[in-house]
């Protein structure tokens, strides 16, 4: 059978050929807030194990235990806050983008249950500074929510308070960094902090703090609806449920695809998004947005399955999935990620503000020809600053994940093509000093 999607959350979006994503229309072809109404009778401990029950993994890159990770709040210790992360700055990664900008409405409902779940009664939805119609939309989603009794006050007659306010970034990678953006809410650069103490435990303004993504907020709703254990028999061992993938590069048909977990690379690749464009051959492609390390078409049989991603030397990170045909430079392209990481390294920790620059210094010149001979071991011994033993899951010298993830393109390069790239190399440092020695 051809591969398909499973549209639970992009369901709304996806099957009506009316765009509008509008209070009365989402709440007549998705049923907004009746999920909230259910919640709003149920105690917020029950939410808790509900949401834990389902198996539910953060959506934003971690893949940690949604359930888990509110269970984690100190008991008895308020005010606590909710901070959504719809900051969505992965490369190649606009899964998120699409939610806010066509159903901002299951993202309040998801975000109102949440705070009710956690008994926070201020939450901020922190969204990417770019994203100025999802900013216009979301905002117009809250303040139809206020109008119609699901924000504020006594929401509908069940004593339950919340405040919920949009705020929109600056326009910087790290502020993705869950303690990047508490740092960035508080009005301060976006500078991640070291942990613990998590956010869970001292957060914004030093309270307990839940940080989830703008995905996990959207598939709480469905999980109250239709009960953790419907969600839980779905997906592949430990990864449960449905994903939003966002494919680019070299495929026919890019897009986002909302698939169960345990669907294989090639069904998604191939069979949703069309293959390679223009009947050529895959050369790699990079499973979990540019952070992850690269695999290769050996690989397409595997499962889109958190845990044997990261068996497998990379993770399934952010849901973006970029594919690259024959014609690609694989030196180029992590000359390019390597690029965007020393201009997003907010240059709090030496070996990443330092080691990401140097990186891409030298990716550059291997890119451009002009390697030395032992270029890809420098680049590996640089890397061992950053991230001790260069291996996966990465070691970590740094206070985010900013710093080993700067390492993942040589990991890769390393890896699938090593021999090949030293060859290059040492080819490219004698052609130029026969050219250096003719021209005396
Ligand atoms: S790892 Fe890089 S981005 Fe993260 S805190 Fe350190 S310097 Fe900043």
């Amino acid at each position: 059978m051809a591969a398909q999607e499973t549209r639970v959350i992009t369901k709304f979006l996806r099957d009506r050929t009316d765009d509008s994503w509008e209070f009365a229309v989402a709440r007549e072809h998705n049923q907004a807030y009746s999920a909230l109404e259910k919640a709003l009778g149920m105690e917020p401990a029950q939410l808790v194990e509900e949401v834990t029950k389902s198996g539910l993994r953060g959506r934003g890159g971690a893949g940690f235990g949604t359930g888990q990770k509110w269970s984690f709040l100190p008991k008895d210790v308020f005010p606590r806050y909710l901070a959504v992360n719809a900051d969505e700055g992965e490369p190649a990664t606009f899964k998120d983008h699409m939610l806010i900008e066509r159903d901002p409405h299951q993202i309040v409902e998801g975000s109102i249950i949440t705070a009710y779940a956690i008994e926070a009664h201020h939450a901020f939805i922190y969204l990417r500074g770019e994203f100025a119609l999802g900013a216009e939309r979301l905002q117009a989603a809250v303040d139809d929510a206020y109008a119609n009794g699901f924000l504020g006050k006594n929401i509908l007659g069940s004593g339950f308070d919340l405040e919920l306010i949009v705020h929109r970034g600056a326009g910087c990678y790290i502020a993705g960094d869950e303690t990047g953006l508490l740092s960035s809410l508080e009005g301060e650069r976006a500078m991640p902090r070291i942990k613990p103490p998590f956010p869970a435990v001292q957060g914004l303004y030093a309270a307990p703090t839940i940080v989830n993504n703008v995905e996990t907020m959207s598939a709480v709703p469905h999980i109250v609806d239709r009960g953790g254990e419907w969600y839980a028999g779905t997906g592949v061992n430990k990864s449960l449920g449905t994903r939003i993938f966002s494919v680019s590069g070299n495929v026919e048909k890019p897009g986002n695809y909302e698939v169960e977990l345990g669907m294989t690379f090639r069904d998604l690749i191939e069979g949703l998004a069309g293959g390679v464009a223009g009947g050529k051959q895959m050369k790699f492609f990079i499973p979990g947005g540019a952070s992850s390390p690269w695999l290769l078409p050996e690989h397409l049989d595997e499962p889109l399955d958190m845990d044997r991603a990261t068996e497998l030397g990379t993770m399934l990170g952010s849901g973006a999935i970029m594919v690259f045909d024959e014609t690609v430079d694989p030196v180029l392209v992590a000359w390019r990620i390597a690029k965007f990481f020393a201009h997003e390294s907010c240059g709090k920790c030496t070996p990443c503000r330092e080691g990401s620059w140097w990186l891409e210094k030298v990716l550059y010149r291997m890119a451009n020809g002009l390697g030395r001979a032992d270029d890809l071991d420098l680049l590996l011994s640089f890397g061992n600053n950053i991230s001790p033993g260069v291996t996966w899951p990465p070691g970590q010298t740094t206070i985010c994940q900013l710093g080993p993830s700067t390492m993942s393109p040589t990991l890769s390069l390393h890896k699938h093509w090593g021999d090949e790239i030293r060859a290059r190399l040492a080819q490219d440092a004698e052609r130029r000093t026969t050219l250096e020695v003719a021209a005396g």
